[in-house]
């Protein structure tokens, strides 16, 4: 009789969906996903759903495996020892093979009056929080959208095309991952949308209040609505489970992705971090780090040794309202270069990458094993920031 292997993912969104759905090519591996809600969130389209022009949701029936058991629950403990994940609802779920995917939300504000009175969109529920407050605020009433990374230019963005009246502060510069040209072209669609741009450190937000943001000069902006996008956070799981973390709460894993603790775990999404030196918080990073660290359990189930990471980015794109995009090129260690497309094109270029996104998760869930952009030749810039990383400070050792 051939023996079942159970493996625990934790987390259905990008990494976690893609995982669970490449696990079940073996018909002796049972995988059974955890997550908190009965519906698959599509982050890269919150923006929208705050704008009003998308749901941000998919049913889990379109992207996940038929094979794949569905727990609606939140995992509150994991017992790398005995081997097991403990439930919000009381339950326990036992695992041979372990993946953490529980991705990233909103980081903690830390500035006065942010967690009262800011509004975050990192996540689904707070991004429906929004909307009512959105819907009771007159069209002319002030909106600051703070934090000028793609969450908050593409907020900004959408909330402007719907004719509100928004002011994007960015604490910094403006898109602090666009080439210079790239952020000219950016600006410009957004003062055409008629966002008001404040860019450099003096206007650091400082404080909120129930009707203004403070800047670190002492000006006061009225603000009716004030949205919070500046930067994301890890839930604290790992940490709170006792397994090794990176300072913000990722999990320290080796190369192919595997907990520097613990062989039976694995890590994928926003909530890895290889070697101690985690890529881009992305969808774009999400999905073949999923399908890595599937491949890794797979191989370790097979008597193989697990390949290693080889992640290469190739661009940033950002939509910016429903009829503009750009696409920001990179070179391969990730640092924007001086080509872009923009405008129409890029709109279109970065819908088509949406719907991509749910397609190759769907693919994945009928014909598992298919799904190959993180075996794509690349990952020269990785390696290289690798070797400048260990050349000055001690790699990342297996501790068992
Ligand atoms: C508005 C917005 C726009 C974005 N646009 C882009 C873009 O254009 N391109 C891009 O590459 N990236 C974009 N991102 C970032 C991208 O969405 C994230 O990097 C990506 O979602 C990470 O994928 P993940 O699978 O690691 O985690 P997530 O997609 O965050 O999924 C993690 C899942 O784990 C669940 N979970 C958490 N804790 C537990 C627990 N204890 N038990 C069980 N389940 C748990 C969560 O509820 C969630 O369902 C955007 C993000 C936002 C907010």
């Amino acid at each position: 009789m051939v023996e079942n292997t159970d493996v625990v993912v934790i987390g259905g969104g990008y990494a976690g969906v893609m995982a669970a759905n490449r696990l079940t090519q073996r018909d002796d591996v049972s995988v059974t996903l955890v997550n908190p809600r009965p519906t698959f969130v599509h982050r890269v389209r919150l923006h929208q759903l705050v704008g009003g022009t998308a749901a941000a949701v998919v049913d889990y029936q379109d992207v996940l495996a038929e094979g794949v058991r569905l727990v609606v629950d939140s995992v509150t403990r994991i017992d790398a020892v005995g081997r097991g994940v403990e439930l919000a609802g009381g339950g326990a779920v036992g695992y041979e093979y372990l993946v953490y995917a529980v991705g990233s939300g909103s980081a903690d504000p830390q500035v006065p009056g942010a967690a009262e009175f800011a509004y975050p969109v990192a996540g689904l529920e707070e991004a429906r929080r929004l909307l009512p407050v959105l819907g009771a605020a007159p069209a002319s009433a002030a909106v600051t959208v703070v934090g000028a990374g793609p969450t908050g230019i593409e907020t900004a963005a959408e909330l402007a095309e719907q004719g509100r009246n928004v002011t994007l502060v960015c604490g910094g510069v403006l898109g602090p991952y666009l080439h210079r040209r790239g952020r000219r072209s950016v600006a410009g669609r957004l003062a055409a949308l008629g966002v008001r741009v404040v860019e450099g450190e003096a206007a650091k937000v400082t404080a909120v209040t129930r009707d203004a943001v403070r800047l670190a000069d002492g000006r006061k902006l009225p603000s009716a609505v004030t949205v919070w996008t500046v930067g994301f956070g890890v839930p604290d799981l790992a940490a709170r489970s006792g397994l090794s973390t990176d300072e913000l709460g990722r999990v320290l894993t080796d190369e192919t992705l595997t907990s520097v603790d613990d062989d039976r775990i694995v890590a994928a999404g926003d909530s890895a971090a290889p070697s101690g030196l985690p890529l881009r918080m992305s969808c774009q990073t999400a999905m073949p780090l999923g399908a890595r660290a599937a491949d890794t359990v797979l191989s370790r189930l097979a008597g193989e040794r697990p390949e290693t990471l080889n992640q290469s980015f190739g661009a940033q794109c950002i939509s910016l309202g429903r009829g503009a995009g750009i696409f920001q090129f990179g070179n391969r260690s990730d640092n924007a270069v001086w080509f872009h497309i923009d405008g129409r094109l890029g709109a279109r270029m970065k819908e088509t990458v949406c719907k991509g996104i749910v397609q190759h998760l769907a693919d994945e869930a009928h014909k598992p094993g298919g799904y190959s952009l993180h075996r794509m030749k690349g990952g020269a810039g990785r390696r290289e920031a690798l070797r400048a990383m260990r050349a000055g400070a001690p790699a990342v050792e297996r501790i068992s």
